[in-house]
């Protein structure tokens, strides 16, 4: 298999955003979780996101990740490697943008790297190389209170110069508006300068196309998921890739017992809980007892088991915000949080061992705890059940063929449990 797009993610929700996102544009695509095993058997896909957790470590550490990351993937024949950052550029002087996109612009070769955060259905867009969320530039949303990554700065070539050994240009708008010949002779111009990357201006998805079809020529590229959208299109658009309908194969059935866990308190999971009440099982879970030992966990297991051949049951911790801030009072919020994390992790692996084969699970640390206690190394994206919860497939994971949707906080309508149950098989 050669692989038309490699993507290199400096997180886990954004990774799953991009490898939805090209599924949207007709890519299969395969989200791994960290890099997997040399032996990982892949079915035939388009692109690869491999979802590191880099965002915020030391900078060395995340180079040298992100580097095992490049070579697996150049190792599976892809030319062009993504690697995606966040839509609001979340880093710092120290980096990881800049060392990273250094390390692997040195070994990828490459002349001028591509940086973009825009994502305009996300309202990220970027002008005259200066970022803005929504209305206002960077520096002056909320982003510029970021507890790990604090962003003063909307200019993007100020800020990757910072953190980056090769001199930083810009192209734009104006540029990219005149179409891919304009933006490459701007290219040829700026290397010719000694400039290694630059910060290109999209403010419509049509400017992403265009700087995807120039991208799509390079090795390299730096961008959020818009990027990711417009080499998708590209990739499309020049017949490297037949564009597939989110893949037949990401949502074919395999049968046998479902069951749903949520350990999400959002308001959107509390009104998803109260709907599914009248149509599966349902056990509340006590938050006291999780915390207080184990026979919890127990008490869910004995109580699912039995009825998982009659259909879905669903599992939650969830409770009210009152409820929430008075255990958190009683315990603190890192040790309830991450007590329960590690019981839903419990049940979900209980749960599997009993035979379950599509899961669902609402609550984002919550679906990371359980993925982690799988040990699924990697999904294939399925179509939408909600706007950003797509299908998944679990890809060489030892409990064999299984599906899951993994939902954080505020995602997916009243009827979501419902809704995945249907177009989960
Ligand atoms: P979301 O995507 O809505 O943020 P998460 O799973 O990321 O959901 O976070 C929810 C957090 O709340 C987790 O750490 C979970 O263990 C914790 N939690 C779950 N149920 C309760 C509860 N009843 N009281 C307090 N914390 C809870």
């Amino acid at each position: 298999m050669t692989l038309a797009l490699g993507c290199i993610a400096d997180d886990y929700t954004g990774a799953s955003d991009l490898a939805n996102t090209l599924t949207r544009a007709g890519l299969r695509t395969v989200q791994t979780i960290g890099v997997p095993a040399d032996d990982l058997a892949l079915p035939e896909v388009d692109a690869v996101v491999v979802s590191l957790k880099s965002r915020s470590i030391e900078a060395g550490l995340a180079v040298s990740r992100s580097r095992a990351a490049e070579t697996w993937l150049r190792g599976r024949g892809a030319s062009h490697v993504l690697f995606k950052i966040c839509s609001t550029f979340d880093s710092t002087d120290a980096g990881n943008i800049g060392p990273v996109m250094d390390a692997l612009r040195t070994y990828g070769g490459e002349g001028v790297v591509l940086v973009t955060p825009a994502f305009p259905e996300t309202g990220r867009t970027v002008y005259q190389g200066n970022l803005f969320v929504g209305a206002v530039p960077l520096n002056e949303s909320p982003l510029k209170d970021h507890p790990l990554n604090p962003m003063h700065d909307s200019n993007l070539v100020r800020v990757l110069a910072r953190q980056s050994k090769t001199q930083i240009g810009l192209v734009d708008l104006a540029t990219v508006t005149r179409g891919a010949e304009a933006v490459r002779a701007r290219l040829a111009e700026l290397s010719g300068k000694g400039i290694g990357a630059a910060i290109i201006d999209a403010v419509f998805d049509r400017d992403l196309e265009t700087i995807g079809l120039v991208a799509a020529g390079h090795r390299l590229s730096v961008g959020a998921s818009g990027m990711g959208l417009g080499l998708a299109r590209a990739l499309v658009s020049t017949g490297k890739v037949k564009s597939t309908a989110a893949s037949s194969e990401a949502g074919a059935a395999v049968g046998g017992p479902a069951a749903c866990l949520a350990g999400s308190c959002s308001q959107a999971t509390l009104q998803q809980i109260a709907n599914a009440e009248g149509v599966m099982p349902v056990l509340h879970l006590d938050p006291d007892r999780i915390i207080a030992g184990k026979d919890e966990v127990q008490r869910a297991l004995a109580w699912a088991k039995p009825r998982l051949a009659d259909g879905p049951v669903l599992i939650a911790s969830s409770s009210t915000p009152d409820q929430v801030a008075a255990l958190q009072a009683r315990h603190g919020r890192d040790a309830a949080g991450h007590a329960i994390e590690q019981a839903m992790a419990d049940i979900a692996e209980g749960l599997v061992r009993a035979g379950v084969k599509r899961l669902i699970v609402a609550g984002g640390e919550t679906s990371g705890a359980v993925v982690d206690r799988l040990r699924i190394p990697g999904f294939l994206v399925g179509v939408e059940i909600a706007a950003g919860v797509p299908v998944l497939r679990a890809v060489g994971a030892e409990a064999g063929e299984m599906l899951l949707a993994l939902k954080s906080g505020n995602f997916g309508g009243a009827a979501f449990f419902t809704d995945a149950l249907g177009l989960m098989r």
